[in-house]
Order: C-alpha cells, then structure tokens, then sequence
C-alpha cells in the first residue's frame, strides 16, 4: 500500500465538529501521512481552518491547512503563513479558489503560482507546498495544453508535490503524469480519491469541477435510484478499482476527499489490503 493522506472540510458548527471528531478518530487508525483542512476561498472560513489544524495537531495528526488567493490581500495572506507556521505546519495546500457568488473583487493575485511564490518570497523553504493539478484539465482552461503550461507554471513557482482534482478514468491521471515528465518535471503528483457514497451528491460535485462519471458508472447508479445499500457497495468497489490501478501504474500515494465522513473513505480503503 502507498501512503495515503486525507481532506477535511472545517467544521462551522457543534454538530460538524463532533462528527469531523468521529471521523477523525475512526480514519487515524489508517496511519495517514498527514491530513489537510480545506478554505473557503473569500476568507468565509477563515477563523475556522486555523482552528481546526490547531486542534488536529493537537492531536498528534500532521495537519497541513489550505490556502486560497482568490479574494485575500498579500496582508491577511502574511498573516495566516505566520500563524500556521506558528502552529508547526510544515505543509500547505497553495490554491487559487474560487470567487463566491457576490464577491467581485479577485483580491491582489490572481493565480495559484502568485501564491506559490508568494509563499516562497515570505517563507522560503519552510513549507512543502502542493499544488492543484487536473488530469481532465480545469474546467475554466482554454485548453488542455494551455493548462498543462499553466500547471507547469505552479511548479516552477516553488511547489513541491501535486494533489489531483478528483476523477474515475485512470487514463486521464496516467497521460497527465506522462505530459508533466515529458517536461523534465518530477515532483509527486497524488491522484485525489472521493468516494463514492451519494451518488446525486458527486454528479453535482462533478458538473462543477468538471471531473468526468463514466456512462457505465452513471447507469449502474441510476438503476440502483434508492437502493442506497447497492449503491454504496458498487461505489466502493469501483473506487477500489481505480486505487489499485493507480497504485499498479505508479501512484505514489492516494489523498482522500472525505467530505468530513470516514465510511465510505474506509469502504475503499478495507478492499486495498
Ligand atoms: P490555478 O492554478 O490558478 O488555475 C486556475 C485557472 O487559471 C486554470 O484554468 C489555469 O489554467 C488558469 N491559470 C493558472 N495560472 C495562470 C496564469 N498565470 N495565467 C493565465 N491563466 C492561468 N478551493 C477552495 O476554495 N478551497 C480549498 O481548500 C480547495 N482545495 C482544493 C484542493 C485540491 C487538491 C484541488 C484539486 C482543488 C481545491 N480547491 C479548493 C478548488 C480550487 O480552488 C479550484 O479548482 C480553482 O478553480 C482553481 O484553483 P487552482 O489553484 O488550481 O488555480
């Protein structure tokens, strides 16, 4: 098995904590590598990601926070690398984000290899930072290649590892890292795992950040409707199966989207052994 690390969203509220509390002491039995706090891209959850990677690695996790430009200043951007490295992190998660319905001012950079120098510029080596890659290309690119050079970009800037936007068609992530190496480019790039547990809730999910259900994936669900048991069985099983061809074609290690739930993560995790 490769090492594996999972994503946590921060908790808003007493009832999300105590399940991120359950989660997480049901996934540390995995052993993670480490594990990483999302940020909503604005600043909308800006006190809370802080507090949750205070809290994990309180508990002994190494908890690497996310961190997006969309919307910030280069001010609260300083800010928040100070009060994570005084918290111990050693890893961050160095994005773009998204702009929120209603904001309209992009804030001072306006993409991720900003940021990443930004990150260099402030804290020299101090961070391990990953970066976003997409194997079936960001849904606001021109194109596949304008991507890619934009991808390559973010590397160039500093990053040290990549984390993949999620996908079900293996020979998508194997071309990307086929193209990135035809570039002279080594660093890790970690496939992104989500489970499969809801299915209305991923092809939602997928509409937007552009990851592609297969049709035969698709259908299957379908046909299931309500049968959410058969659902979640078939959605382990497939899940499954990417993982172990991945980790065959030479994934270095999987990152989990748990979306703060460890059943389904643990579903797909007791059929690699
Ligand atoms: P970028 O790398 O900046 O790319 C965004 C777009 O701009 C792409 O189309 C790219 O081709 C283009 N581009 C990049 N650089 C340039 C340039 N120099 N000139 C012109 N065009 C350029 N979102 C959150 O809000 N919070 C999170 O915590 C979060 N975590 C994530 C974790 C992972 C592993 C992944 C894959 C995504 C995550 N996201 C998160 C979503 C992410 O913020 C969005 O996908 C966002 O739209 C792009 O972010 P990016 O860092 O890839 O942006």
């Amino acid at each position: 098995m490769v090492p594996i690390s999972f994503e946590f969203y921060p908790p808003k509220t007493p009832e999300q904590q105590s399940q991120l509390d359950r989660t997480v002491a049901k996934l540390r039995t995995r052993s993670p590598e480490y594990v990483s706090v999302t940020f909503g891209a604005g600043g909308s959850t800006l006190s809370h990601t802080p507090e949750t990677i205070r809290q994990l690695r309180t508990g002994g996790l190494e908890a690497a926070p996310h961190l997006t430009c969309m919307g910030g200043s280069r001010e609260e951007i300083r800010g928040l690398l100070k009060l994570y490295r005084a918290l111990g992190a050693k890893r961050i998660v160095a994005l773009r984000g998204d702009l929120p319905s209603g904001m309209v001012s992009a804030g001072e950079m306006r993409y991720a290899d900003e940021l990443v120098s930004f990150i260099r510029e402030e804290t020299g080596d101090h961070f391990h930072i990953e970066v976003a890659a997409y194997p079936e290309m960001h849904p606001q690119a021109r194109d596949s290649q304008v991507d890619l050079r934009n991808f390559i970009g973010k590397v160039r800037a500093g990053a040290n590892g990549a984390i993949t936007q999620y996908f079900y068609n293996a020979d998508a992530y194997f071309r990307f890292v086929e193209d990135v190496r035809a570039e002279g480019i080594d660093i890790p790039i970690v496939p992104g795992i989500m489970p499969i547990a809801n299915f209305s809730q991923i092809r939602r999910f997928s509409e937007l950040c552009g990851a592609e259900i297969p049709r035969w994936i698709s259908q299957r669900m379908l046909a299931y409707a309500d049968d959410a048991g058969s659902v979640r069985a078939f959605g382990a099983e497939v899940v499954a199966q990417l993982c172990r061809r991945l980790i065959e074609g030479g994934a270095p290690a999987l990152h989990f989207y748990t979306l703060n739930l460890s059943k389904p993560t643990l579903n797909v995790l007791s059929r690699l052994q």
